[in-house]
């Protein structure tokens, strides 16, 4: 979703630009005033992905949104009830795109569902969602809304339906997307609401929209941060990678957790080779960095291209065949020279990604790596100092 404001046209436009180069596949963004509306219909002719229009109070704004072309309508029950206006929209959304129609996502999202307006039931449905068993109740008055709400789009005979619900709490979004996923026949749109900053927030939505995707649970997800937008595209499509939910484009980084045998800045190289590095590659290339020879050619042996540090030095694999040992400082570059020369051998079809060509012999770590406490050992052997020589 977008966090600029939709009726800043060129800031809008820019920012939904960028969400789509970095992978997102749909965009939302907010629609609270008609000036919104109006701009939408600047908007959606400059970019590249479908438009969802974030209408929440105010039906007229899913009206004007439909008219301005939007692809698709997100309506709260929480505060958009009244069923006249609600038939409206969903009038509206039939008749749109020349009659092809567009679907209408409905969240009963945790922080939608309670009562607003009327005080009398906000205080009932407070009050028992205080009570002891919150997850309990949550579920139980999302599905309530949900179905109310459903029976006006069955009665209409509109079933191009998408269904949220999401919650802050991971325990809440896996039950009731596993409840709703039982109950009901229509695509699930996944996510975690209010999940806070980039740094906990992912592990919240990781945790919640992995579990619920392991299962075959969802259809569209979104990971909501607040931070930069683009961490959620970049986090989500990582998750989806890793779930083997969708193949993957670019570069995949493995890299070891360093510990004390590292020799080289192995931290700094991790992140030069992911924003330097990766970002250069369009391939689903394997790409290891690894602090040593301990565990390196074991842990980089799946890898298509591989580095392991040594002494301020690293020696670089391609598909299990050494290509180079290099200072240091020129390991970033000398990978992403062969990474690109990689990358061009698979598109002229000399190579294949994942096919391993040659097994990884590790270097020796007296004369290529100079790494350890063999070399320590090798470098004060007869001089009298007591040295223990272990195996990794
Ligand atoms: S590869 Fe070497 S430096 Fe990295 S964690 Fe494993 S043993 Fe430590």
């Amino acid at each position: 979703m977008t966090t600029g404001y939709t009726h800043e046209i060129d800031k809008c436009v820019a920012e939904i630009n960028r969400l789509t180069a970095a992978g997102a596949d749909v965009v939302r963004v907010a629609v609270p005033e008609r000036k919104d509306t109006e701009a939408l219909k600047e908007i959606i002719p400059q970019v590249r992905v479908p438009i969802v229009a974030d209408v929440h109070f105010h039906f007229k704004r899913a009206l004007e949104a439909v008219e301005a072309g939007v692809h698709k309508i997100r309506l709260n029950p929480g505060n958009i009830q009244d069923r006249d206006q609600v038939i409206e929209v969903i009038k509206a959304c039939k008749a749109a795109q020349g009659g092809k129609g567009i679907p209408i996502r409905i969240g009963v999202n945790e922080g939608s569902i309670i009562e607003r307006r009327d005080k009398q039931k906000r205080l009932k449905e407070l009050g028992a969602f205080f009570h002891d068993n919150k997850r309990g109740y949550l579920l139980a008055i999302m599905i309530t809304k949900l179905e109310e709400y459903l029976d006006i789009f069955y009665e209409q005979d509109f079933h191009d339906i998408v269904i949220s619900a999401k919650s802050m709490d991971v325990p809440t979004v896996v039950d009731a997307y596993t409840e709703i996923s039982k109950r009901f026949d229509h695509p699930l749109h996944l996510g975690v609401t209010h999940a806070g900053p980039k740094e906990t927030g992912c592990i919240r939505s990781v945790v919640a929209l992995g579990t619920l995707i392991a299962n075959g649970i969802g259809d569209t997800i979104r990971i909501s941060y607040a931070s930069d937008s683009k961490y959620e595209v970049e986090d989500g499509l990582e998750m989806l990678y890793s779930l083997g939910a969708r193949e993957r484009k670019g570069a995949e980084l493995i890299a070891c957790p360093t510990c004390g045998r590292i020799q080289v800045d192995l931290v700094s190289l991790v992140q030069d080779v992911r924003t330097k590095v990766s970002t250069q590659i369009e391939l689903p290339i394997k790409l290891a960095v690894m602090g040593c020879i301990v565990n390196g050619p074991g842990e980089a042996e799946g890898a298509d291209v591989a580095v392991f540090a040594g002494d301020r030095k690293g020696i670089i694999y391609v598909q299990g065949e050494k290509v180079a040992n290099v200072p240091e400082e020129e390991i970033l570059s000398r990978l992403l020279e062969e990474c690109l020369k990689f990358q061009d051998k698979v598109k002229r079809g000399e190579a294949r990604l994942g096919e391993k060509k040659v097994e990884i012999i590790p270097p020796d770590p007296i004369g290529e790596l100079g790494s350890g406490w063999e070399k320590a050992a090798h470098d004060h052997k007869g001089k009298g100092v007591s040295l223990t020589v272990g195996g990794a």
